[in-house]
């Protein structure tokens, strides 16, 4: 039997660490980059051998920041995917790119290599603020680099914002979100800043050198967010994520509505036949690992049920969709009503969930306060 599978491909190499990034990137080892690529070309070829049954849909090459590797190796890694996977047709294959690491000849050459979604961490279009947030390029660079993918045939492109950043004001952004929309952009993600531990600004933070917007500024623009992206025609299908004319990340739908995905890479995740692996997030024995035969993939966790059912619900709840109900009973033997009943009554009653014949999914106050309705889905175990 086929298997519809998604691809994650991870490159971990970054110009400059931002300052509030926790994601496994680094900025002083461009000298692996050829023996990384190498490695993850091999791992490549291990895991097709391992899935011949598996069709692929969906690829994402993510980071750190693909877009630094030398076009040669960016294709170098599409060659191997090809080689050791069966296509789907339709196949949706994004690239995750910065600003300032593009170019036409390299935007050009992705597409004839079949990447027809790309994805630009913008973050803001404010100079001083791209300089606070430890960004390497500038506003003008980020509208240049999305004509750029634009002129080379890219029609599905994203964009990533924040908010919440320090010094930032709402008409800031107000003006990034209009000059996103603007460049006629068919997909925003938007996520509020996060002071995540091992940062730059974590450290800023505990030396009390940090200021961020009050609360209540941050309440302000999650509200703005909210009204401007879908009055222009953005659908919020997912808490963080707009998009027009349907232009879902099919890739990241996977994530939320469990469905397999392998990891290629170091540091990258795979869930498959209900069980999470993980690489090591050490690149030099990541290389060493494959390079002696090793798919550098082991058992994360033992899933059990509980834990399963737990992540069926926290996940699909993050979309517009929410929770199937038939699925879950399909895939658990239970109705979630036998599971989750009060539960669901509870938060019913609080206005953060809504549920009709098929499904249970958040309301607009329920988007707000995700967070506190995933924690009433965790099970008592
Ligand atoms: S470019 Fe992206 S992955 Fe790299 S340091 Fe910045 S936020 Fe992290």
């Amino acid at each position: 039997m086929t298997m519809k599978l998604g691809l994650y491909v991870h490159i971990p190499f970054c110009l400059q660490k931002c300052f509030y990034c926790d994601f496994p990137s680094f900025a002083n080892i461009a000298d692996l980059k050829e023996a990384y690529t190498d490695a993850l070309c091999k791992e490549i070829l291990m895991q097709g051998a391992l899935l011949p049954c598996a069709v692929v849909d969906t690829i994402y090459i993510g980071g750190g920041t693909p877009t630094t590797l030398s076009d040669g190796l960016l294709r170098k890694i599409l060659a191997s995917l090809k080689q050791a996977f069966h296509f789907n047709e339709t196949m949706e294959c994004s690239i995750e790119a910065n600003p300032g690491t593009v170019n036409p000849q390299q935007l050009e050459s992705l597409r004839a290599a079949g990447v027809n979604r790309i994805s630009f961490g913008v973050q803001t279009f404010e100079d001083n603020l791209l300089v606070k947030i430890g960004r390497i390029h500038t506003a003008q660079a980020a509208s240049q680099s999305v004509l750029l993918a634009q002129a080379a045939g890219f029609t599905n492109i994203n964009l990533d914002l924040m908010y919440g950043l320090p010094g930032q004001t709402l008409a800031m952004l107000e003006k990034s979100m209009q000059i996103a929309m603007d460049l006629g952009v068919d997909h925003i993600s938007i996520y509020g800043l996060i002071v995540e531990e091992g940062t730059v600004f974590a450290a800023k933070e505990k030396q009390g050198q940090l200021e961020l917007p009050s609360e209540e500024l941050v309440e302000q623009m999650y509200d703005r967010i909210m009204s401007a992206l879908p009055n222009a025609g953005y659908e919020r299908y997912e808490i963080s994520n707009f998009a027009k004319a349907k232009c879902y990340s099919r890739h990241n739908l996977k994530y939320w509505q469990d469905q397999p995905y392998l990891g290629l890479g170091a540091a990258a995740h795979s869930y498959i036949n209900d069980r999470r692996y993980a690489n090591t997030h050490d690149v030099k024995a990541y290389i060493a690992a494959v390079n002696s035969g090793k798919v550098a993939a082991e058992v994360e966790e033992e899933m059990t049920s509980t834990v399963l059912m737990e992540e069926f619900c926290f996940l699909a709840l993050r979309t517009k969709w929410g929770i199937d109900c038939g699925k879950f009973a399909e895939k658990f033997g239970r109705s979630i009503f036998a599971v989750y009943g009060n539960v669901i009554k509870n938060l019913q009653e609080k206005k953060l969930l809504t549920v009709d014949a098929r499904s249970v999914y958040l309301t607009a106050l329920g988007m707000k306060y995700g967070n506190q309705v995933f924690a009433e889905f965790l099970l008592d175990t």
